[in-house]
């Protein structure tokens, strides 16, 4: 069952449209990361789910049940946002207790409330403290406390980590898992760093300018890109442009040729995709002939860029066993590409046939985009 339905969801500012016929489906229980570019529509589409921002069109359904028509602090929802959380002049167990008050709870289920969600955030101790008297991270943890006291029916995070350490950002995201799955929350995560949403998310939708790309999981997401922008946001991903040639069954880009048959119309230009870890160097003369440009250590692979004649500059991820240097001649196959066209539905060729169409009118005029 869905938790949370967005249907056609559509926000304007002025003639601009900063979410547009946005529909979306988050089931109960699931972390939903909205992930995009800044600018995309995230925030907007966050702030639309806890009624801080008014849909120009379509609707909000929590649990089958419109909410558009509540405000805020009537909504089974609790926000929480990048920063200025916490009221500086309220002690921790204040803060907490704030929204109970409000709902007249007796002083006795406060006490027990505030206890348990302070000790479900690892902060028992804080109970006492002033919230200048926390560190960064201790103070959205009292954040997510502080809404999950509430019990929500959604949680909605937006960039609540942005403004920690790197190493303390990725501390928190596993604090902040494995406490959803405890308390098995339906949650909504913005955020524009993939990474964050690549190590949280049940599942992922990408956004871009207001619209939505494409959702599926991590997993999918990385290895089946459907369009062309989630390939290049997610991830490292080399592009080589190509023309379909139907006669001989293969695209050829730059100087490389990969045996094909596809839907493609005769003379169509494709870009053809593959990640780092897909291209493999090969000896004798298979594959395609490239030298070494660059070599990065990053501990447990290297990041090597090599460029071909024609195929422009390609990033290959490798585990250092083959020795590799500067200037090194090479020869590389792909273990996996994908081709995108134009109206065209994805297509994956694992361990495609290279020839090699080296005759000008097989070259697609202009350099190959990488
Ligand atoms: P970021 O990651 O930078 O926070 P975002 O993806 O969350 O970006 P939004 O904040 O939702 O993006 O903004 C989407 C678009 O709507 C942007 O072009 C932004 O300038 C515009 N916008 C957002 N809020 C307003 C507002 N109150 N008035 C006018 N334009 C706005």
């Amino acid at each position: 069952m869905a938790g949370l339905q967005l249907v056609n969801l559509t926000k304007r500012f002025g003639t601009t449209a900063a979410v547009y016929d946005f529909s979306l489906e988050v089931h109960d229980g699931e972390l939903m990361c909205l992930l995009g570019p800044s600018g995309c529509g995230k925030t907007t589409t966050l702030r639309m789910i806890g009624g801080f921002a008014t849909p120009d069109g379509g609707d909000i359904l929590i649990e089958g049940h419109s909410v558009l028509a509540l405000p805020p602090e009537r909504r089974p929802t609790a926000m929480v946002f990048q920063r200025f959380n916490l009221w500086p002049h309220m002690t921790v167990t204040d803060n907490i207790a704030f929204g109970l008050r409000l709902r007249r709870l007796p002083a006795a289920a406060i006490h027990r409330k505030v206890g348990e969600t302070l000790q479900l955030v690892g902060l028992p101790q804080a109970a006492r403290k002033w919230p200048h008297q926390l560190s960064g991270g201790e103070q959205q943890r009292i954040a997510v406390a502080r809404a999950l006291v509430l019990e929500p029916k959604i949680l909605l995070l937006d960039e609540p980590f942005s403004n920690l350490d790197a190493r303390l950002r990725v501390r928190m995201r596993e604090e902040l898992k494995t406490l959803q799955r405890q308390v098995g929350i339906t949650t909504v995560f913005v955020t524009h760093d993939q990474e964050e949403a690549l190590t949280l998310a049940d599942r992922i939708a990408v956004m871009n300018k207001g619209v939505m790309e494409q959702v599926d999981t991590p997993g999918v997401l990385y290895r089946r890109p459907q369009g062309l922008f989630v390939a290049d946001f997610m991830g490292t991903m080399n592009f080589i442009r190509a023309r379909y040639h139907r006669d001989r069954g293969a695209l050829a880009g730059g100087q490389v040729g990969i045996s094909a048959r596809g839907d493609w119309h005769d003379g169509a230009v494709v870009t053809v995709a593959f990640r780092p870890e897909d291209v493999t160097f090969v000896d004798g003369d298979a594959g395609i002939p490239v030298q070494v440009r660059r070599v990065v250590n990053l501990g447990h692979y290297l990041e090597v860029t090599v460029d071909g004649s024609g195929v422009g500059a390609i990033k290959v991820f490798t585990d250092g066993q083959r020795p590799m240097s500067e200037g090194q001649s090479l020869n590389v196959h792909f273990r996996r590409i994908l081709v995108y066209a134009e109206g065209l539905p994805l297509v994956e060729i694992e361990m495609p046939r290279l020839t090699h169409l080296r005759t000008a009118e097989e070259v697609v005029e202009g350099s190959p985009s990488v």
